[in-house]
């Protein structure tokens, strides 16, 4: 039960209540997540369209009621500003506790983690936004709160894995017998090590909390980068469909991991890490090993 596991998840104390503007489309009777809003962007030297939460031209972050005429992505009508209320955690009340986590951790987490964490801008610390106005998710049990459901990013790992099983608190209210792993790209490190710490810490109850942390950098693809909702680049079905063995992409993306730095995913370069790296320089070898066993060289004293 879902409910059951957020129902302790935070300690009401420290949340704070803000009514905040947020497009609503009278249409499709709902408010408009940032996806679901596009329009043209505010920036006097850009007007370029622009979806909910960035323009894609200038690249300047946007708040979805500041596109210049927004439109409903779904049925295309001009949505209205609403006010709606909603839960914010207060981070700086859990700032100590944070801190004592992080040195705790610290030694596991890689440069690019660190450096980042440190980079969320002041702003970002005070206090975040931990509710939607969706209709799935998993719903705020509080009277004043029916219509909200909680931002499952990123304690969904847990509500996905109380789907599973009833045994969900096996691993997450575990931490002398369960060691937390987690693997992400560089965005979404401060979900993870300020904001999901954070949430459990605020419990006051004795989660597991995440132990070490590998962040990369983004590969892109070919010279832009990937984006799965304007359809560009390569994705686990395309994979598939390419009919190229599994043991060539696990190869390529692995000597293309980016580790220190932004790397390329490019269709030229895959075909020739493929043709050098494993043709010619693992297939030799392998075919020189075979040769010798098939046929040995005769006895040099003989
Ligand atoms: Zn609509
Ligand atoms: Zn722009």
């Amino acid at each position: 039960m879902p409910e059951a596991v957020f129902r302790h998840i935070i300690d009401f104390s420290l949340l704070l209540l803000q009514i905040i503007p947020q497009l609503y489309c009278d249409t499709c009777k709902r408010f408009l997540a940032d996806r679901l809003v596009e329009g043209t962007c505010p920036t006097p030297d850009c007007n370029q369209p622009a979806r909910g939460d960035q323009c894609d031209s200038c690249k300047k972050l946007l708040n979805p009621t500041e596109l210049t005429e927004p439109k409903c992505k779904v049925c295309g009508t001009a949505p209205c500003i609403r006010d709606t209320s909603h839960l914010f955690l207060e981070l700086p009340k859990l700032k100590e506790k944070l801190e004592e986590f992080k040195k705790s951790v610290d030694e596991s987490w890689n440069n690019n983690t660190i450096q980042t964490t440190k980079a969320w801008p002041k702003e970002g610390q005070k206090s975040q936004c931990i509710t939607r106005d969706l209709k799935w998710g998993v719903p705020v049990p509080q009277k004043k709160f029916t219509d909200k459901v909680f931002l499952d990013a990123p304690i969904g790992y847990i509500s996905i894995t109380s789907c599973y099983t009833p045994d969900w608190e096996k691993w997450w209210k575990n931490p002398e017998n369960v060691e937390l792993y987690q693997f992400m790209g560089k965005d979404n490190v401060q979900f993870h090590t300020v904001m999901f710490p954070s949430t459990l810490l605020g419990t006051g109850e004795n989660w597991t909390l995440m132990k070490t942390i590998s962040a990369t950098n983004y590969l892109k693809y070919e010279s832009g980068k990937f984006s799965k909702r304007n359809g560009i680049g390569v994705f686990g079905n395309d994979a598939k469909d390419t009919k190229i063995p599994s043991e060539v992409w696990r190869y390529y993306l692995l000597i293309n991991r980016p580790e220190v730095s932004d790397r390329l995913f490019a269709w030229a370069d895959l075909q020739a890490k493929l043709n050098s790296d494993l043709l010619y320089n693992l297939g030799k070898y392998v075919n020189r090993v075979l040769s010798f066993i098939a046929k040995p060289p005769g006895n040099p004293l003989g």
